[in-house]
């Protein structure tokens, strides 16, 4: 890992310290903190599916990284009574590594692949019939005398995470009967999650220290366990142990992690739009050539809590930062740039 992203802790994509994770996971639908429109519907298919004895309909979860899509596929398994099969749209290289996967299942089972919007599109054209028909279409022989055979595959329940369902072809996505959005977390949501870690990581805390952790997370429950085990090594070595406002205010700041939640990165390209680009509309690959970021972390974990906070919006040309970011950054808005935003915002009305 490079150092730069080793030391970038508010990033949401999986590292290796969060192995832990596993004992941190809710297992139930009761357990797993907010998305409470999911969490309605997807209580009512799956007692739906379960009283006809049918296995659920496809799903596909999207959303940034973190916000608890593989953790709900478990839960969905869970609650279906079911085994899970994890795998992921890069691991998947060949058609057969899928066709050897699927005729592998069992009746019921529910196959989660994460990154879905990676699949080869060889490996997409396997899956329609296997979605679509529980049938696997193989082709035996080669040249004229080749000819197609279908296997019938047990009735399986396939959950598909992607953080852009924008990538996703569209064959692909028309065959999945339920699509949710996964949002981010709000901070007593967030706090929630941090008590029941807190409990059981045996962490001690106050309510004010656990509300801060909480509230520099970017909405994102992977990222307030991650920064609940830095303060709490803190508050060990600094304090006496336990999480209060003071010990996490002071972890935060040591971390360089601000008091809404951005770090280094975030602020570097906040600083790229504003004094580099003096507010004019920014393109994608421009901002990550500018700042040396990867451009796909822009997109799928930098931007949506940027656009969250209501920092930056899209708009056909570019990107742009609003007033607030401005305001935040403590960076004066130039003139043209307060225009600008001001008319995609009556544009939006
Ligand atoms: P994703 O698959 O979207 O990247 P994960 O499901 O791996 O995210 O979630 C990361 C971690 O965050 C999980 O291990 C779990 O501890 C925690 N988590 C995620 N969503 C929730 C939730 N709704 N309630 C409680 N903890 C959660």
């Amino acid at each position: 890992m490079p150092r730069e992203e080793e030391e970038r802790l508010v990033m949401s994509s999986f590292r290796e310290e969060d192995e832990q994770e596993s004992s941190l996971r809710p297992h139930t639908l009761t357990e797993y903190v907010g998305q409470e429109a999911v969490k309605e519907s997807l209580n009512i298919y799956i007692q739906a599916a379960r009283q006809r004895r049918e296995p659920l309909d496809h799903i596909l979860l999207y959303g940034p990284p973190g916000l608890g899509k593989t953790t709900l596929a478990g839960i969905v398994a869970a609650e279906m009574g079911q085994n899970i099969r994890v795998t992921s749209g890069p691991a998947i290289e060949r058609a057969g590594d899928l066709a050897s996967m699927l005729t592998n299942l069992s009746s019921g089972d529910v196959l989660f692949i994460d990154e879905i919007h990676r699949l080869s599109h060889a490996v997409e054209e396997v899956l329609y019939p296997a979605m679509e028909d529980f049938a696997l279409d193989i082709m035996i022989g080669k040249g004229p005398s080749a000819r197609s055979l279908r296997l019938d595959l047990p009735k399986f329940t396939l959950i598909g995470a992607t953080t852009r369902a924008g990538s996703l072809s569209a064959p692909l996505r028309d065959r999945f009967g339920i699509l949710y959005r996964l949002q981010m977390y709000s901070t007593e949501e967030l706090m929630k999650i941090v008590y029941h870690s807190a409990g059981v990581l045996n962490i001690r805390y106050d309510d004010e220290g656990v509300r801060e952790i909480a509230r520099r997370s970017r909405g994102t429950p992977r990222i307030v366990n991650r920064l609940l085990k830095r303060v709490r090594d803190y508050a060990q070595v600094r304090g006496d142990g336990v999480i209060t406002l003071q010990m996490a205010r002071e972890a935060l700041n040591l971390l360089d992690v601000d008091d809404l939640g951005l770090d280094r990165v975030d602020r570097s390209i906040l600083n790229a739009m504003m004094t580099k680009f003096e507010g004019r509309p920014v393109g994608l690959d421009t901002l990550a050539a500018t700042t040396g970021e990867d451009a796909v972390t822009i997109e799928d974990v930098v931007e949506p809590y940027l656009m969250q906070l209501g920092f930056i919006m899209r708009t056909p040309r570019g990107r742009i930062c609003t007033q607030a970011a401005y305001k935040h950054m403590k960076i004066a808005m130039p003139k043209e740039a307060a225009a600008r935003s001001e008319g995609q915002l009556s544009m939006l009305e």
